[in-house]
């Protein structure tokens, strides 16, 4: 990076310090009613602009195979009128091509997680104020709900919900979402984004990211009692998220003999670019390494401990969550590491399947054993032939092999392939297995033509 950059970006990041200063509680939402304690209103986290095009990241929507064959989980999306006001904001009409791409953005999130309850997000389009700031997502959290996976422990509603199999709190939305006028954007969905406009899709699709619970309850500062201070967000509770967080001695963040809140020595932690995601499913997308998270020398209010860690993955598929976006780039797909810190949270994702060993065969063959690779497979996950369920083994999240039969291939044609969750009801993506004799028996013939 340029050194002119580096002052730039350092100007820019006192300025989003300045804007944010107050802290993590100043934009909330009025307090919840008394009868419902467990609430925890939400800490807004952003998406910075980078002031430079960088016209070479352009990140498209996952394909068909790694999608569900239908929506897994559905956003109800609330347009805030001109005029209504979403924390210290004060909407403005939003332009009809600014919704399309927020619509699109959360179908295709809609294809990757599984819920059978609604996502209400309330979405405003501001004038955030702010030179640098592209959006904001706050979340409601609320812990010890029916099926909670950890008991004292703060969910996002939407997490909560999918969790719990209903709509907890049915007057509330799950979250908050605010985007900023104050910028040339790109309403495409193609993800061809223009010289010196901002992708829409990209910020919306980080946003809602953030809704879905990829975010901490840890904050530094006046906040905690004093400036060098971290502390947990929500006194005695912490968040799902951070309990999959230590540091590189791998020493848990919530580990309060080593890290009392609130305490430098937490503070030290929050600060000391040194904290990763220890999680199964992300270490797996990570190629079996921790998740570097983004934790800078100079706490950042709404980026710091929140995102991926910028220079690990901003030049990689996984860079929907770093903290800042380039003009003329697009990232439309959360990428893996981000798939997997939601699965680790909690989130029970569709089986895909990306390939099968072999993809085709002869008619008349013999009995053999089909290798599927693909995504989200569990330690029950069956493999169906035209919707028959055939002998599986589980080799990895990645990996099953199902026992093909003989009579399954003895005439010519093709098969539908699918791997079912029955834990989760989930079928994924169908892929297409042939049997036929293989094409390249003629080629020697047509290449003797020649
Ligand atoms: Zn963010």
């Amino acid at each position: 990076m340029k050194g002119w950059r580096k002052f730039v970006i350092a100007v820019l990041i006192l300025v989003a310090c300045l804007v944010l200063i107050s802290g993590p509680e100043a934009k909330e939402s009025a307090a919840a009613p008394a009868s419902l304690q467990a609430i925890q209103p939400p800490s807004p986290v952003v998406m910075t602009a980078l002031p430079w095009d960088d016209p070479t990241i352009r990140i498209p929507a996952p394909p068909p195979s790694r999608r569900a064959r239908a929506p897994s989980a559905t956003f109800s999306i609330n347009y805030l009128a001109a005029g209504s006001t979403q924390g210290s904001y004060t909407c403005l009409a939003w332009d009809p091509a600014a919704q399309a791409a927020f619509a699109y953005a959360a179908n295709i999130w809609a294809s990757l997680i599984n819920s059978s309850v609604p996502i209400k997000i309330n979405a405003c389009w501001a004038n955030m104020g702010s030179p640098t700031i592209l959006g904001s997502s706050g979340s409601y959290a609320v812990r010890d709900f029916p099926s909670a996976p950890r008991s004292n422990t703060y969910y996002s509603f939407s997490l909560a919900d999918a969790l719990a199999g209903y709509d907890l709190y049915p007057t509330y939305p799950d979250s908050m979402i605010t985007h900023n006028n104050g910028f040339s954007w790109y309403f495409g969905t193609d993800g061809i984004t223009p010289a010196g406009q901002y992708d829409f899709v990209s910020v919306v699709l980080h946003e809602i990211g953030h809704s879905l619970n990829f975010s901490g309850r840890m904050t530094y500062g006046s906040y905690c009692g004093a400036s060098n201070y971290g502390c947990w967000v929500s006194a005695g509770y912490p968040g799902i998220y951070d309990w999959f967080v230590e540091n590189g001695a791998g020493q848990a963040i919530l580990n309060t003999g080593l890290f009392p809140t609130p305490s430098a020595a937490l503070g030290s932690q929050l600060t000391g670019n040194n904290l990763y995601f220890n999680g199964t499913n992300a270490n797996a997308a990570n190629g079996g390494s921790r998740v570097k998270i983004y934790a800078p020398s100079t706490w950042i209010s709404g980026s710091s401990y929140s995102h991926l860690d910028y220079s690990t993955f901003a030049g990689t598929p996984n860079r929907l969550m770093v903290h800042a976006i380039s003009s003329a780039s697009s990232t439309h797909d959360p990428g893996p590491v981000t798939m997997g810190i939601l699965g680790d949270l909690g989130w029970t994702q569709t089986p895909t399947i990306t390939g099968l060993i072999p993809g085709v065969t002869a008619p008349g063959g013999s009995a053999f054993t089909l290798t599927v690779n693909g995504t989200n497979f569990a330690n029950n996950s069956v493999v169906r032939w035209n919707g028959s369920d055939r002998t599986t083994t589980y080799v990895s999240s990645t990996r099953l092999t199902a026992s093909i039969l003989a009579a399954d291939i003895a005439t010519g044609g093709s098969a539908s392939v699918t791997v079912y969750n029955p834990t989760t009801a989930l079928t994924s993506n169908a892929a297409t297995f042939w049997i036929m004799t293989p094409l390249y028996n003629f080629l020697p013939a047509i290449f003797n033509q020649n």
